[in-house]
């Protein structure tokens, strides 16, 4: 496979933006090589500078759950580029993305639209602390809400989980309000919340974990949620950003029939292009200015043009079959590459939920950040790479989720699970 063009341009961006790159991860730093730049993409397929093509599974970290450059909702962003891309005061198009929010979460009764899902979650934060008095949060280690400060904290050692920075350039002062723990033990939660409660403002959690890999959430762990934070006058803040729209229509949360006080969506919700969203009880939300006192506003929110996909991409995603296909070719996907990592004699451990995917190269099991460490990130590295020579997108780490989309073809998942028998065999 060429690529000397991609190999070019990685030269000439690290000249002009740090690390070549306008995220980390992008970068192939965990798997070493160099990025493929891309030059397009279409339904199911990335096309690289050097002509190259791949099957794609990262599908821009989850947004592209139509597959890239879907008809329809190309020509609704091309006729509203056509009408003004901003104009800085409201529009009927906002009205009508919040309502198919609402119908879709109904917990979600009034909807705030910003632009990532970073900003979501940091106003959801700070209306959630606003709203109970209280400074403190508490995180799960290996779930990731966007680069704001105080979510940029590790865990420390043993049971001393008050957060400590976990990057330069955030203040000890900030991150001393997170505390962290591991996820899906709701013993050693219990212990915390009793012991912190009175400073804690809310609970924020991935209900299907996808940053550390794909790590579903036990029955207990989110109904334990649920209860402990009810009991103790702490929000619960699911981050939808990755699941809303991706495991079912109605997200994990309709899924799993557990209804948080506040949700924060992002990615599918903008069709690909900048969106995030942020909404719980009118009761709550009624916080925000100008309606209350708590400051949050932007330039860009709910741009005609984020809107526009989006409300496009979830028409799309509203109609009958949608998710049982999603389904159908996960599970077929899933089942294939199982299959061809027994044959090898790998071990693999696979986790699921609907079209979001994991594989931990460690015989498992895998249920929190802890356990998905012992993965062998050197074997991934390996298997990804032949994946990539072989056409296959998956992501540039171990810890990513893998994504179906609607333009994968039963064709797409046969030519990966042959690539994955060849990759498997040479590990
Ligand atoms: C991607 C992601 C974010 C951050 O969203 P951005 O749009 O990248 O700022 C927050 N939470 C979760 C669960 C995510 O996967």
């Amino acid at each position: 496979m060429k690529t000397q063009r991609s190999e070019q341009l990685f030269v000439d961006a690290q000249q002009v933006i740090p690390g070549g790159v306008n995220s980390p991860v992008r970068a192939f730093r965990s798997v070493g090589g160099t990025p493929r730049f891309i030059a397009r993409a279409k339904g199911s397929r990335l096309y690289d500078a050097d002509g190259n093509s791949y099957i794609d599974y990262v599908l821009s970290w989850g947004p592209m759950i139509l597959g890239h450059a879907p008809a329809a909702v190309t020509k609704a962003i091309q006729q509203a580029a056509a009408n003004g891309t901003s104009y800085g005061a409201p529009t009927e198009l906002e009205i009508r993305l919040a309502t198919m929010i609402r119908e879709a979460l109904p917990s979600m009764e009034q909807v705030r639209l910003v632009s990532s899902g970073t900003e979501a979650v940091m106003s959801a934060i700070r209306v959630a602390r606003a709203y109970t008095k209280r400074d403190g949060i508490l995180k799960f280690e290996g779930c990731y809400h966007g680069h704001s400060d105080y979510l940029l904290a590790k865990a420390g050692s043993g049971l001393a989980t008050l957060g400590i920075p976990d990057c330069p350039g955030v203040p000890e002062d900030f991150t001393k309000h997170t505390l962290i723990a591991p996820y899906n033990d709701l013993a050693t939660l219990d212990q915390l919340i009793k012991k912190h409660y009175r400073q804690l403002a809310c609970v924020i959690v991935e209900p299907i974990a996808g940053n550390m890999g794909v790590v579903p959430p036990t029955q207990e762990f989110l109904q334990g949620l649920r209860k402990l934070t009810d009991a103790h006058g702490m929000l619960l803040i699911f981050d939808e950003v990755i699941t809303g729209f991706r495991v079912q229509y109605g997200g994990a949360q309709t899924l799993y029939g557990i209804t948080p006080d506040l949700t924060v969506l992002g990615k599918i919700i903008g069709g690909g292009l900048p969106v995030g969203a942020y909404g719980g009880a009118k009761d709550i939300m009624k916080m925000i200015a100008p309606s209350g006192p708590v400051y949050q506003a932007g330039t860009l929110s709910g741009n005609p043009l984020a809107v526009t996909a989006g409300i496009e991409t979830l028409k799309r995603l509203n109609a009958k079959g949608v998710y049982a296909q999603l389904e159908q070719r996960s599970a077929a996907l899933a089942e294939g590459l199982g299959k061809a990592a027994r044959k090898a004699g790998v071990a693999l451990t696979q986790t699921r939920v609907g079209s979001m995917m994991g594989a931990f190269f460690t015989p498992g099991p895998v249920l929190d950040w802890g356990s998905a460490k012992k993965s062998d990130t050197k074997a991934y590295a390996k298997f990804f790479h032949q994946m990539l020579e072989m056409g296959v997108y998956f992501a540039p780490s171990q810890f990513e989720a893998a994504f179906m989309s609607l333009a994968h073809t039963p064709k797409d998942i046969d030519r990966t699970i042959q690539a994955a028998q060849q990759a498997f065999k040479s590990l």
